[in-house]
């Protein structure tokens, strides 16, 4: 077995008849990970004894019976450590288990490795986790996106099956694009937010990192559906994911908004993307142009509501209950002072400031209340948009990974990573990122498509049906 090119259907099939087990599958993946790890540095622990365990008793009749799946480090799993890549919750051990970590055993996976990030979510290279430094598996000076870029490095590498991330901003999308895998950001409301550790709860999503899309409607489908313990969690039926995939793209209404291809994007990223869509339009979709106009707000609008709810989230670490306490504290305000100070890094100490800031009396309405006008306004720009049009096409990042430490001491530049993802979780929509090709440094380019709340059997139709016509997804870095 070649662990590098086999998908969660191509397992299904092995175990089906008999030509693989979930335990040779566990061995040949942790033989792939001690060959990658030492320079990906994608995952934060693992724990091969107990995976052992539950690959062994494994149901390989269930939807993901015998699948090993890693796990962002911001979703709670009962007795493993949950750091959000924090010196905060550096020893927190997890009582209790996130929704979708039950739902993922129910359906017959297993989870296998916690995955690095940004500390909290809180960026777009991974490199603000307070832990290790993850690289690009394509080329390991670079960055592998953020703020799941644990996730899609080893996805990416090959040195994971599937992965499950967060997206508040892009965190699944843009690292997905980066490492050349599928990352999936669901409906807002699709897929419970119970054990997510929480960094803006209007925007959150728990989504997958596969090898492929069909892979990725395989996980949805497990892990999506009404949580009675989470308030956001929507009522709706979660459609059939994989109904429309093997159906060609004629007759779709994609649509290309004229905003995306602005300044600031790298023009292979450009030429790639433009190549996707000239494909479409061959296969018989129809391309129409359409405007998103307050796009250009997207940016600051997200990183004041972002960070107000961030700040608002992130208050109930005070060095009390659980997580760093600071052995200096002498009484309740030094707790709290110290244990913050002490715990959280630079990004996360800044996103709390802007979004105290912003919340503040004062400048609550010229900041955030206005912020909140103008999300509604990025959300009816789309319900425009989904009257003409089936789906939104754009890329996904507007370059290709950068070097690390690139864009470490500049925020904004950092910030500027989610131009084209942000819009999504600001309307509640869904989105994916595929591979759409490489430069000409041999790094993946992504490409994204946007669906309606729920939309996601159209947009899965139309990703897999680029996908088998292109191959990208196949492609396996060398990792040197
Ligand atoms: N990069 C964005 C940020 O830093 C998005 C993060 C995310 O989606 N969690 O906030």
């Amino acid at each position: 077995m070649d662990i590098t090119t086999e998908t969660i259907s191509s397992l299904k099939r092995k175990y089906a008849a008999g030509e693989a087990s979930p335990s040779d599958v566990l061995d040949a993946l942790e033989a792939r990970i001690e060959s990658t790890e030492p320079k990906v540095l994608g995952y934060l622990r693992r724990n091969l004894e107990k995976a052992r365990e539950q690959a062994s008793v494994s149901d390989t009749s269930l939807p993901l019976g015998g699948i090993p799946i890693a796990v962002k480090d911001n979703i709670n799993e009962d007795g493993e450590i949950c750091t959000c890549a924090s010196t905060y919750l550096e020893n927190y051990l997890s009582p209790y288990n996130a929704t979708v970590i039950d739902r993922l055993q129910a359906a017959g996976a297993f989870t296998y490795g916690r995955t690095n990030m940004d500390e909290f979510a809180m960026g777009s290279s991974t490199e603000h986790s307070a832990f290790q430094k993850t690289n690009n598996p394509w080329d390991v000076s670079r960055i592998p996106g953020g703020s799941s870029g644990g996730s899609a490095a080893v996805v990416g590498a090959r040195s994971a099956i599937a992965a499950l991330g967060s997206d508040t901003g892009g965190s699944i999308r843009q690292p997905a694009a980066l490492c050349g895998c599928v990352g999936m950001k669901p409906s807002y409301g699709m897929v419970s937010r119970y054990g997510l550790v929480a960094f803006a709860s209007s925007l959150d999503q728990i989504g997958t990192f596969t090898r492929n899309v069909e892979d990725s409607a395989l996980i949805l489908q497990a892990i999506a559906g009404y949580d009675p313990m989470e308030n956001t969690s929507k009522q709706q039926e979660v459609p059939d994911l994989c109904a429309h995939i093997g159906k060609d793209v004629k007759g779709l209404r994609i649509a290309v908004p004229k905003e995306y291809f602005g300044a600031g994007i790298d023009a292979e990223v450009a030429q790639k993307v433009k190549a996707a869509i000239d494909w479409y339009q061959n296969e018989g979709a129809e391309i129409v142009e359409i405007s998103l106009p307050h796009t250009e707000h997207a940016i600051a609008v997200y990183y004041i509501i972002a960070t107000a709810e961030a700040s608002s989230n992130l208050a109930r670490f005070d060095g009390v209950r659980y997580g760093h306490r600071s052995s200096e504290a002498k009484d309740a305000i030094s707790t709290y002072h110290l244990s913050r100070e002490e715990g959280f890094g630079a990004e996360v100490k800044r996103r709390i400031i802007l979004g105290t800031y912003v919340l503040s009396s004062g400048y609550y309405d010229a900041y955030y209340n206005r912020a909140q006008k103008v999300r509604a306004l990025m959300k009816q720009d789309f319900e425009k948009a989904f009257e003409k049009c089936d789906l939104v096409l754009t890329p996904t990042s507007p370059t290709a990974a950068f070097k690390a430490g690139e864009k470490l001491d500049d925020p904004l530049q950092m910030y500027l990573a989610d131009v084209y993802t942000i819009a999504a979780n600001a309307a509640g929509i869904c989105g994916i990122s595929l591979p759409c090709g490489f430069n000409s440094e041999n790094l993946p380019v992504g490409l994204q498509l946007m669906g309606p709340a729920y939309g996601e059997p159209t947009m899965y139709q139309a990703a897999y049906a680029y996908e088998q016509a292109h191959g990208w997804s196949q492609q396996v870095p060398s990792i040197t």
